[in-house]
């Protein structure tokens, strides 16, 4: 057949009566009698399971597989168990290919052959009792920050390896930059105590969710070779292994499960929940376990018949084909159930389709309770690719489509904010930018009501770009592991030509007011790990495959910074207690009255929490100006709560009244009882 035959085909009434295989037992089941082989492969003509006793040995027997109905072969292989190796050897048209296994859920350094497994035998001590950040958060040992717990989510984005790969984290050697380094409690700078790393470090940080950049088995890092290699990891090779790098074995497949469950364990027994970074939208190479098994289905195809490259890395993944889509909603529900994860976090989203988001946010939905799961992507693509008529892609304008609980990065803030990702010299509201005194309102409520006129119906300005349906949707954050750090974007534009390494007073005031702003904004926090800490990759805005040393979180820093430490820690705290800021539902942006842009350069805005809580009402000002603004604060007495020097000041509470002034490039906070 031609591709473009394979494509009709596929596509076609024919192959969907005679091979959609709905059964969920693909892939290596270890039983008493030994391990039931089924792998789906439409077009096979013969199928051999070929078993190995570790991960680089001979094989030691074959036995054949047999068709069976939809496309599935199978065989059970008595007297073998847990531990096994194995791949496949298929006959297909004319040729003799080899495979590991699509549904493996173990493998071998680097992932070319794939083990049997009993998940039950990775199971680190402790982790039936495990439970997932939803459930425990309500727990009284959990409430572990200097401030308590809340329900409010606050997301830290971290690669495994930048986490602990420093020497100064002061964790041992053999666990830098592994998972096990997440499980260390006690690691301080220098030994001293008093200034923690790592988990104590995210402990009194006070952030809810660790999301991993990805933790599944990629194919850019060879899991042989040096711990010098870095990749984010942006590249699948087996979604349902964990990637072997970040083990301290990688040739022994049962290790890398268990060490990241341990990892998971670790952060769900301090309180914090784990998010995993997915990237179902396309794989490592075209040579994959995929092409080998079943040519050209799982790979979007333009009308000739070529790949889609809409990744830019080379592939997309057809995730309207039943049996690709079938597979990445059993990849999701099996790290939920077998890994405890909290939350998913989908690569290019804008590459699958908002059925399938919405079938998957469905499905973690009857399992776990509606919402409790993160769901959450970047609504885009890096090009355009031909998703299949009736198929509607996860992107901005179709986010009213989306449940209300499938969220997506807000990039309307992100610029807003500190200026442009890709036009490193365009500033933001606080580094010089002007006339973006309405985006940042319209940030204020997630980009759910735009407006400040209020003769006009709040609801009538959603923009049809963006038709946001509640702040559930919207992630807020100003930077991630993509573009420049939030340090080096502010250099860039503010101190163009000077050392990033300069600690810069002014460059410091619009870091803490870049944050304050943001973390008065309704939706959902986000942060790249370190931005606490004025993280810097020296102006590298792809640092994806730049050394660990660019990449790697410097501990120093975060104490060299403390003042900024200190500014985000408290910050945390503050949004915590505020439910008018907290709140994700459809009427949230109501909270949000007396929008005004006293002069250029100046937003100030008024937010209802509950009666319950101990501010009624907040008045909050951004002052993004050069000069000291002075405004009046509505009728009655109010208590100074933030300003850039501290934010904190709410555990005062001093109370004020009248006439205020602003410093400049600051962001000022007031509460009313
Ligand atoms: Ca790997």
């Amino acid at each position: 057949m031609t591709t473009k035959e394979y494509k009709e085909y596929y596509e076609s009434k024919t192959f969907k009566e005679k091979y959609v295989y709905e059964g969920n037992d693909l892939g290596a089941a270890c039983t008493k009698q030994g391990i039931c082989f089924k792998l789906w492969s439409p077009f096979a003509e013969d199928v051999a399971v070929n078993l190995y006793k570790d991960g680089e040995s001979r094989k030691f027997t074959s036995y054949p597989m047999v068709r069976e109905e939809k496309g599935v072969w199978s065989c059970m292989a008595a007297g073998v168990g847990h531990g096994t190796y194995y791949d496949f050897t298929l006959e297909m048209n004319g040729e003799t290919v080899k495979s590991y296994d699509p549904w493996a859920r173990a493998c071998n350094c680097n992932g070319g052959r794939s083990m049997a497994v009993d998940l039950s035998k990775t199971n680190p001590e402790g982790w039936e009792t495990d439970r997932n950040w939803f459930e425990v958060k309500n727990r009284k040992e959990t409430n572990n920050t200097a401030y308590g717990v809340s329900g409010e989510q606050i997301i830290y984005e971290i690669h495994v390896k930048d986490f602990s790969y420093d020497k100064a984290s002061g964790v041992p050697e053999a666990y830098r930059g592994k998972y096990k380094a997440f499980t260390l409690e006690g690691m301080s700078l220098r030994g001293e105590g008093r200034l923690p790393t790592c988990l104590d470090y995210l402990k009194e940080l006070g952030i809810t969710h660790v999301q991993l950049l990805p933790v599944y088995d990629y194919g850019s890092v060879d899991e042989s070779g040096a711990s010098s290699q870095f990749n984010w990891g942006y590249d699948p090779k087996n979604y349902n292994v964990p990637e072997g790098s970040y083990s301290t074995d990688p040739y022994n497949g049962e290790v890398r499960i268990r060490e990241l469950k341990e990892l998971i364990q670790s952060l769900h027994k301090h309180g914090i929940g784990v998010i995993m970074d997915v990237v179902y939208n396309h794989t490592y190479s075209l040579d994959s376990c995929f092409t080998r098994t079943a040519p050209y289905y799982y790979y979007r195809q333009n009308e000739d018949g070529s790949y889609s490259n809409g990744s830019d890395c080379g592939n997309d993944v057809a995730c309207e084909r039943e049996m690709c889509r079938k597979y990445i909603l059993d990849s999701v529900l099996y790290w939920a159930e077998e890994y405890h994860m909290d939350g998913f976090r989908f690569d290019l989203m804008g590459l699958l389709d908002v059925g399938l988001l919405n079938d998957i946010r469905k499905a973690l939905d009857e399992i776990y309770g509606k919402g409790r799961i993160l769901v959450y992507g970047e609504p885009w693509s890096a090009a355009d690719s031909p998703m299949a008529a009736g198929y509607v892609p996860c992107k901005k304008d179709a986010i009213n489509l989306l449940d209300e609980n499938v969220g997506v990065f807000c990039d309307n803030t992100r610029d807003a904010v500190k200026g442009h990702v890709f036009y490193e010299e365009v500033p933001g509201f606080v580094n010089g930018g002007t006339g973006l005194e309405t985006d940042i309102l319209r940030s204020v409520t997630g980009c759910v009501s735009g407006t400040i006129d209020k003769e006009q119906d709040l609801n009538s300005a959603i923009s049809s770009e963006f038709p946001v349906k509640a702040p559930s949707q919207i992630i807020n954050y100003i930077s991630a592991h993509d573009n420049m750090t939030l340090w080096d974007k502010l250099m860039v534009t503010m101190k163009p030509g000077q050392s990033f390494d300069t600690k810069d007073e002014e460059v410091i005031r619009a870091y803490k007011m870049a944050a304050a702003v943001y973390f008065t904004c309704q939706g959902r926090l986000f942060f790249l790990g370190g931005e606490e800490s004025a993280r810097t990759k020296y102006g590298d805005a792809n640092s994806y495959k730049s050394p660990p040393e660019v990449n790697q979180i410097d501990w120093r820093r975060a104490y060299e910074y403390e003042e900024i430490l200190e500014y985000y820690k408290g910050l945390i705290a503050f949004r915590k207690q505020m439910s008018g800021l907290t709140d994700k539902s459809a009427a949230a942006y109501q909270r949000v009255y007396d929008q005004a842009i006293p002069a250029p350069g100046v937003v100030t805005f008024c937010v209802r929490n509950n009666d319950t809580d101990k501010w009624k009402e907040l008045f909050i000002c951004y002052n993004s100006t050069e000069e000291g603004i002075e405004i009046w604060l509505p009728k009655g007495g109010w208590e100074l709560l933030l300003d850039e020097t501290s934010s904190v000041l709410w555990k005062q509470g001093e109370t004020v009244e009248g006439s205020q002034v602003i410093a400049p490039i600051s962001v000022k906070i007031f509460g009313k009882r």
